[in-house]
């Protein structure tokens, strides 16, 4: 199963994901967390991306395709993987889908998790005051979904266009969304399979 989560930023990607790669038996491919990696690590990418990251802006095309590139190109994706937090925009769709035409992987299925702005301004908060991540200080939450709903709105349109995009409600218990993606996939493999 090749997967990409789409959401905006606190919508539950990366929660749904740690739970999804367990029962579908594939890596979780988040950009936040490899780019969180290489500031913790000092790398030259993250010396790069530290400042625009925490101003909730987006780090640069290049910089987040070679990252794919990488860990596309590894071992443990064979079988598929799930993505969260890329694309965020639409030249990374782009991106994403001729890196995936070049390895012939293309995507099974893209899934939205829908949630309202004030919910995702009250999960940050919570968030923010547990984890002190600079870009879920309340001020610059509204500037990452504006970010959202500027370039990242555009990239479900596009799975849209090419029948791929399954919109999830994302506001519930943490195994009552996990039901309903897992739902929204079944019932997307059952369509592929006539
Ligand atoms: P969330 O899940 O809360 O949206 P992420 O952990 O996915 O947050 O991303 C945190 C930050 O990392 C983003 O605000 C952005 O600065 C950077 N980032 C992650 N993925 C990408 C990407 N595909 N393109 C550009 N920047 C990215």
């Amino acid at each position: 199963m090749r997967l990409v989560l789409l959401g905006p930023p606190g919508s539950g990607k990366g929660t749904q994901a740690a739970r999804l790669k367990v029962e579908l038996g594939v890596p979780h491919i988040s950009t936040g967390d490899m780019l969180r990696a290489a500031v913790a690590a000092g790398t030259p990418t993250g010396l790069k991306a530290k400042a625009v990251m925490d101003a909730g802006k987006l780090v640069s095309d290049d910089i987040l395709l070679a990252m794919l590139e990488e860990r596309l190109s590894q071992d443990d994706v064979k079988n598929g993987f799930i993505l969260d937090g890329y694309p965020r925009n639409l030249a990374q769709a782009d991106a994403l889908d001729h890196l995936l035409a070049k390895i012939g992987q293309p995507l099974d299925a893209v899934v939205k998790l829908d949630v309202p702005n004030a919910v995702i301004i009250g999960r940050c908060e919570i968030r923010f005051a547990a984890e002190h991540r600079k870009d879920d200080d309340p001020v610059v939450v509204r500037d990452r979904l504006k970010v959202y709903a500027e370039q990242t709105a555009p990239v479900a349109d596009f799975f849209e266009r090419r029948g791929k995009l399954q919109v999830v409600d994302g506001v519930g218990e943490l195994d009552e969304v996990t039901g309903r993606v897992k739902r929204a996939l079944d019932a997307g493999s059952a369509a592929a399979n006539g």
